[in-house]
């Protein structure tokens, strides 16, 4: 079952790659977004409304499945697939990063990271290992490997010495996935034997790092390799660029994954870059906030001028909202605190996201994403249409 994923790269335009992998529950084309699904549920989504935006995987958040419900429940359930009741590829990233944004509650050391959960305080150890065997019960069809979050900014010194850390995790989290796949492990209960199991490239901002990074996480062999620790508060250009220079080490039969990133914009250029798939919150967060993403740019549906806005979010955009719903009507919901609101926007927000990443994957595969891209930042890089 090792080989139950598989990536195949269909075509390139520049660096631009348009693919799809395999999985154990179903086929992903890339480049792919993923919508956040942090509790089990893309918040206020469900899951028919994920498939009709064209969602072909979901992420879910293993620090909070882990705390709660439990992932000896999930497992004892079947698993996440089943569990939450989404028969489509799953990633699951490993827990690390809720862990180190948990600041003052939390201690790390080469073991592993202590935590106090957030919800009633209790002591938890999460180690290489028990993040790939919560991974295994969880039965998501992507795993990640434990790595250390390094703040920004961070001295180079700082920065060697945790994307040392992290290989050490990454060594130790495949050694414990092929101790599962071996039957070694019987006990963690893994729920999914066709798992995949992705490397995480860290280094900051310091290319070198980057490229260290790069070879020996490759060196111990993943399905596929993300980039992670960007999106941190490092100014976008720099951002772009260690994306860019990271993604050309990276093995080319594999996918690239970049990790907490984006905006629209973002999506775009780093698919530019060699990038295959993303998650970020901002089209469901920012939904629930009011704020749509748009052809034409941003917009606050708070404000006062769609009032009476008889037109759609998004005269583009064929998603349920913009099919049936005004701007006007929106901007009553949010501002009446109806639930729909939250649902409606995100619905917006997620197809917007989801049709981008099919028009990218449609200008690759004609050999026109250069051109894509300069009419796609022309008209969506204004910040705001309210401003
Ligand atoms: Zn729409």
């Amino acid at each position: 079952m090792a080989d139950a994923f598989s990536f195949s790269l269909q075509g390139t335009d520049g660096a631009a790659r348009l693919g799809e992998f395999r999985t154990p529950h179903g086929v992903v084309q890339t480049p792919a977004f993923m919508p956040v699904g942090t509790q089990g549920s893309v918040k206020a989504m469900r899951h028919r409304d994920l498939e009709e935006a064209g969602a072909q995987i979901i992420l879910g958040n293993t620090y909070h499945l882990y705390l709660r419900p439990g992932d000896q429940l999930i497992a004892r359930r079947g698993g996440l697939h089943r569990f939450i009741g989404w028969p489509h590829p799953i990633l699951t990233d490993s827990g690390g990063y809720q862990v180190f944004s948990l600041a003052a509650r939390r201690k790390i050391a080469e073991e592993g990271a202590e935590f106090r959960s957030h919800l009633d305080g209790s002591l938890h150890l999460l180690t290489p290992e028990s993040a790939t065997d919560i991974q295994a019960r969880l039965g998501s069809d992507i795993a990640m490997v434990l790595d250390e979050c390094l703040a920004f900014p961070a001295t180079q010194d700082e920065a060697a010495r945790s994307m040392a850390r992290s290989l050490r995790w990454a060594a130790r989290c495949r050694a414990r996935l092929e101790q599962i796949r071996d039957g070694q492990a019987r006990d963690v209960g893994a729920t999914n034997p066709g798992q995949a199991q992705f490397g995480i490239v860290q280094g900051g901002v310091f290319q070198d790092l980057r490229d260290q990074s790069a070879e020996a996480t490759f060196g111990i062999g993943f399905e596929g390799y993300a980039i992670g620790g960007l999106s941190v508060g490092e100014p976008i250009d720099l951002m772009y660029s260690v994306v860019g220079e990271t993604a050309r080490r990276l093995p080319e039969a594999q996918p690239r994954y970049l990790m907490g990133t984006g905006t629209p914009e973002d999506l775009v250029e780093c698919v530019a870059r060699g990038i295959d798939m993303f998650d970020c919150v901002l089209p469901t967060r920012n939904g629930r906030t009011g704020q749509l993403f748009t052809s034409e740019g941003r917009l606050n549906i708070r404000n006062a001028k769609y009032a009476e806005d008889e037109g759609p979010v998004d005269s583009r955009c064929a998603c349920y909202t913009c099919r049936t719903h005004s701007r006007a009507y929106l901007r009553h919901l949010y501002m009446a605190g109806e639930m729909t609101a939250g649902a409606l926007n995100t619905l917006h927000n997620l197809s917007f996201y989801l049709d981008t990443m099919r028009r990218i994957r449609d200008a690759i595969s004609l050999r026109t994403f250069d051109r894509f891209r300069q009419e796609f930042l022309r008209s969506v890089s204004r910040l705001s249409l309210d401003s």
